[in-house]
């Protein structure tokens, strides 16, 4: 069976302990390689090469940074099929939307980052005759980065690349549910020339070898993309070191479709902001509000195309995938228990899916349309993340923002309609940290991203995670 290494100093190491853990394949439910379960020995080791890197990696010119920035994208463009392929039986999502998605967004990552760095600049406050500042945006240290499962590479590329261009070194942790791709990734910085130490790949569980890395005294920020639960023990943990924080947490978003949409249009894209990637994207719309003029028309259509979805063999042309590990599968289908406890109708789905043969233990779900709820109820305000969404009507627009800004949860929102004012007031309401407007996941790498109240503090994406990266330190010279 593969041992998965953890990537040190430059090289591919075992864990100091000897010890691994169980991989598995989502679509078959069988152990496919072993996960180095690395604790606190790995996580000094890593630092310590982390630590010893950073004064030459921060002081290397910004163009030679880029440069190998740039390799490392090129790389994983060159190695699109392996990576995808590797995406798709780690994580179980459908080998088209890896290929499509995944991958070409941590190549672009790398890329965008690698560009970018080029172009950032600071500021200079003039007082007159009296004095000039200017602001030095110096690299801090190590980053610790931390991400999830839901899109593996495509999250971790996402912290990396932005830390490392800004100068700093990184010990980063992949999710321990799918570390493949970060494994090919340790593979990549080889190739490229990476210097030694400058990003360190360390594998294994959350509160052990993820908690090390927040509590290194060496480590000074945290990015951290993942559930809200873990994401309120990193600060209060992190809080009494005084350390710099991104967090990115979880989701319950609404989807809100006015009467005076383009039908057609929001209803392809309802489809896909419900249930791509098994509706395990922290940005997927879970509530969908529809305005009651259209809502038996909506409902109608909607279950019809969801019941026309596909799911099985993610290597083949479906629609859904497996999710990501029984345990996660196990708790979509208590929630679905917990809808029907609730009240609500099970309009179409709510079971797993079993398929004969290669597939028979895979962790198949159908997806799954309920409605009947109210917006209170606990399946309409936890965030189940999975391929399960809910329907209600509601019918002002006064409504449809209570009901939307109702959940502690503030991450991503979907506004449909076709009348100016409305949208831009709506957006305005809307407690959410990114509101999408006739559309859902368009993104430019540009914007800000993240979420406010329980999904997180900070933010990322362009020049934000620049300064996230870096310091500021204000130099005042009197003429
Ligand atoms: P999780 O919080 O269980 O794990 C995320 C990462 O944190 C993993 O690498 C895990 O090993 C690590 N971890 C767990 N406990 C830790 C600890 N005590 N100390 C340090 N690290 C620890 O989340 P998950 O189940 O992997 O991911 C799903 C969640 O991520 C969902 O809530 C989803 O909404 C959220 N998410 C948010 C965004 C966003 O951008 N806001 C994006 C994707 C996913």
């Amino acid at each position: 069976m593969e041992k998965l290494q953890n990537y040190i100093n430059g090289e591919l190491v075992a864990p100091i302990s000897g010890e691994y853990f169980d991989n598995f394949e989502p679509a078959t439910g069988k152990v496919y390689s072993l996960i180095p379960d690395s604790d606190l020995a790995d996580v000094e080791t890593a630092t310590a090469a982390a630590k010893a890197a950073f004064p030459i990696w921060s002081r290397m010119s910004i163009q030679d940074r880029s440069d190998i920035l740039l390799r490392i994208a090129q790389l994983i463009g060159d190695n699109l099929d392996e990576l995808a392929q590797a995406e798709s039986r780690d994580n179980g999502k459908p080998l088209k939307l890896a290929r499509t998605v995944d991958i070409p967004r941590a190549q672009s990552n790398f890329h965008f980052y690698g560009t970018g760095i080029l172009h950032f600049a600071s500021e200079s406050h003039s007082m007159g005759d009296l004095a000039i500042n200017y602001t030095l945006r110096q690299a801090i240290g190590v980053a610790g980065c931390i991400s999830p499962w839901n899109l593996p590479l495509y999250l971790f590329s996402w912290k990396i690349a932005p830390a490392l261009a800004a100068g700093n070194t990184v010990v980063a942790k992949p999710s321990e549910v799918t570390p493949y791709t970060a494994y090919l990734l340790s593979k990549i910085c080889i190739e490229a020339g990476l210097p030694k130490g400058v990003l360190n790949i360390v594998h294994g569980l959350g509160p052990k070898a993820g908690a090390a890395i927040i509590e290194h005294e060496d480590i000074p920020m945290i990015s951290f993309t993942g559930g809200t639960a873990t994401g309120e023990w990193i600060a209060r943990t992190a809080a009494p070191k005084f350390k710099k924080l991104s967090l990115e947490l979880g989701g319950k978003n609404p989807n809100i479709i006015f009467a005076d949409c383009d039908f057609e249009d929001m209803m392809k894209t309802t489809v896909r902001s419900s249930f791509a990637n098994q509706g395990q994207i922290c940005l997927c719309g879970s509530r969908i509000l529809v305005e009651r003029p259209i809502y038996e028309k909506f409902k109608t259509e909607f279950v019809k195309r969801v019941k026309a979805m596909k799911v099985g063999d993610p290597s083949t042309d479906v629609n859904l995938g497996a999710v990501v590990s029984k345990p996660h599968m196990e708790k979509v289908l208590s929630y679905v228990e917990l809808a029907k406890e609730e009240g609500g109708t099970v309009l179409c789905g709510g079971k797993r899916v079993m398929i004969d043969g290669e597939f028979s233990e895979g962790y198949f779900l159908e997806p799954t349309v309920i409605e009947g709820l109210p917006h209170t109820c606990r399946t309409n305000q936890e965030e189940i993340f999975g391929p399960v969404v809910t329907i209600m009507p509601f019918d002002t627009d006064e409504e449809a923002l209570m009901m939307a800004n109702s959940t502690k949860y503030g991450l991503a929102s979907s506004v449909w309609t076709s009348n100016l004012k409305r949208a831009h007031t709506i957006a305005r309401e809307l407690h959410t940290g990114i509101v999408w407007i006739n559309c859902w996941l368009l993104r430019d790498l540009r914007t800000p991203f993240g979420g406010v109240k329980s999904s997180g503090v900070g933010r990322e994406g362009g020049f934000e995670a620049f300064d996230f990266f870096t310091e500021p330190k204000n130099v005042c010279i009197r003429y």
